[in-house]
């Protein structure tokens, strides 16, 4: 029987170590669009593997409150992985949510289970755990209730926020400190946590717009962190090792993504940005544009010799993607040079653009990340910008009143021509109104993203150039 258990015991450990190799080989993966899918494979039967081993445990007494459990997460886990694509940011902050609030349902369980007898290395793993999967609970859901407008997206500030905020911090941790020399001080843990929780939300409610995106990926890294700390409550290598990748890939996402907006980490969590400039948004109404029609683009376009397209999340909401590889076939059938320009924040995820025009096979090799392709803006004929607005705002470079200030953008007004699909003249993301469009070389192509880019394609295939 003994022998058993050990055989038992190692063939789990096996099967841990073979999930922890396919998580790490998932990460790799996910690096190019041409391995993603090998990625997101691996990932899925690491993750499988990783339950599986799981349910081996010998710990385990009955399945059925388990079996019942599976049955409720796949309930939830198989609409929310139906979401369109433009809802992935508010579906990851909820799973987010999930992952942490089961932590902290661990990590609780671990205390008052072994209170009072917790030796200090315990205790503080386990306060790191439960106070770092407590706030991302609260903060993961206000961020997706902000993301899903079922909450205010507005960020919402009052005068001494950060002082308050640092405060709460601060005394989670000396209880957390208090418990860790006085672990039978049980009464001090629901403050503990409770403050956590609450922290969470007071963390979230000062930011919005387009920094978002960015707190989710940093709640994702908190999550991840605070799996990793249970892992070594209860001496799970592979939690350690898989929490550990979340955490510092998380971490890591939230350095790209504040790069690309040119924001410091600090000015996300306590900068309050995307309230809207009211002077720039009332601005827009009066200023005159040029606008052209279909056939006029489809004109432009044929004439061109090289054109680059900048997809934006209007393409995302329009669902443009195939028409615009029909549009890139068209052209470049006509011997026309076409290639994408991609922002590293294009969308409301990274890689949301390459995921999109991947799924209609464009050529990954037609894809040009920003820092390659904005030298190239000078000799480019015309730059059809589709859906994107704040990624090409001018303003990012010239205007230090904007909130975009100093955030990379694509060089657009370079080229000879710019046309811009967009429905209207309402602002992108961040709120704010783009100069471009006033611009001489300007072309507003109002419509929905779908339905011009679609009938430009029928211009073309009608004989014009
Ligand atoms: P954007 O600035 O949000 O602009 C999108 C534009 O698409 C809007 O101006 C909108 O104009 C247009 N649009 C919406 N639906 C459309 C439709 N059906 N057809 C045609 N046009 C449509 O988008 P972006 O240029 O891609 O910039 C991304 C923003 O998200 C940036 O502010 C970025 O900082 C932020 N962000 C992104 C990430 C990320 O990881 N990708 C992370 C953090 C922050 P109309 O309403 O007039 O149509």
């Amino acid at each position: 029987m003994t022998d058993f258990a050990g055989n038992q015991q190692h063939i789990i450990e096996l099967i841990y170590l073979v999930a922890s190799a396919l998580f790490i080989l998932a990460l790799k993966w996910m690096n190019t669009p041409a391995t993603a899918r090998r990625g997101i494979l691996a990932g899925e039967i690491g993750m499988v593997l990783a339950i599986g081993g799981t349910l081996l445990q010998h710990g385990i007494v009955e399945y059925k409150w388990i079996l019942v459990a599976l049955v409720i997460g796949s309930g939830i886990g198989v609409p929310l992985g139906l979401v369109q694509m433009t809802a992935v940011p508010q579906r990851t902050a909820l799973s987010h949510a999930f992952g942490a609030f089961c932590v902290t349902l661990v990590g609780s369980a671990e205390f008052y289970l072994r209170a009072p007898n917790v030796q200090p290395f315990m205790m503080s793993v386990l306060c790191c755990e439960v106070i770092l999967g407590g706030l991302t609970v609260t903060g993961s859901l206000m961020a997706a209730g902000k993301l899903q407008e079922v909450l205010p997206q507005r960020p919402i500030t009052f005068k001494g926020q950060n002082i308050v905020n640092l405060s709460m911090l601060v005394i989670a941790i000396v209880i957390a400190v208090y418990l860790v020399r006085n672990p039978g001080a049980t009464h001090l843990y629901p403050v503990m946590v409770g403050i956590a929780l609450v922290f969470g939300i007071m963390l979230v409610i000062p930011i919005g717009g387009a920094d978002m995106p960015t707190v989710i990926s940093l709640l994702n890294s908190y999550a991840g962190l605070s799996a990793a700390a249970m892992g070594f409550v209860l001496n799970n290598k592979l939690l350690i090792i898989a929490g550990a990748l979340d955490g510092s890939s998380g971490f890591i996402l939230s350095v790209i993504m504040s790069k690309a907006m040119n924001r410091s980490f600090t000015n996300v969590l306590f900068g309050a940005f995307g309230q809207v400039a009211p002077t720039a948004a009332g601005a827009q109404e009066t200023r005159p544009v040029k606008s052209a029609s279909p056939d006029e683009a489809a004109g432009i376009l044929a004439a061109a010799s090289k054109v680059v397209i900048v997809p934006g999340y209007g393409m995302a909401v329009a669902q443009a993607q195939h028409k615009v590889r029909e549009l890139y076939d068209s052209l470049t059938k006509r011997g026309i040079d076409v290639r994408f320009a991609i922002h590293p924040v294009a969308g409301r995820m990274p890689g949301h653009m390459n995921v999109l025009l991947a799924e209609a096979d464009v050529p990954y090799d037609r894809l040009m990340e920003m820092d390659d392709i904005n030298g190239d803006f000078p000799q480019t004929d015309v730059s059809l910008i589709i859906g994107a607005n704040d990624v090409t705002n001018p303003a990012a470079k010239t205007d230090q009143s904007s909130p975009i200030y100093g955030m990379p953008v694509l060089d657009v007004e370079r080229s000879r021509t710019v046309m811009v699909i967009k429905r209207s003249m309402n602002p992108g993301f961040a709120g704010i109104d783009n100069p471009l469009y006033y611009m001489d070389q300007t072309l507003m192509l109002f419509g929905d993203a779908k339905v011009f880019v679609s009938n430009i394609v029928k211009e073309l295939s009608g004989g014009h150039g």
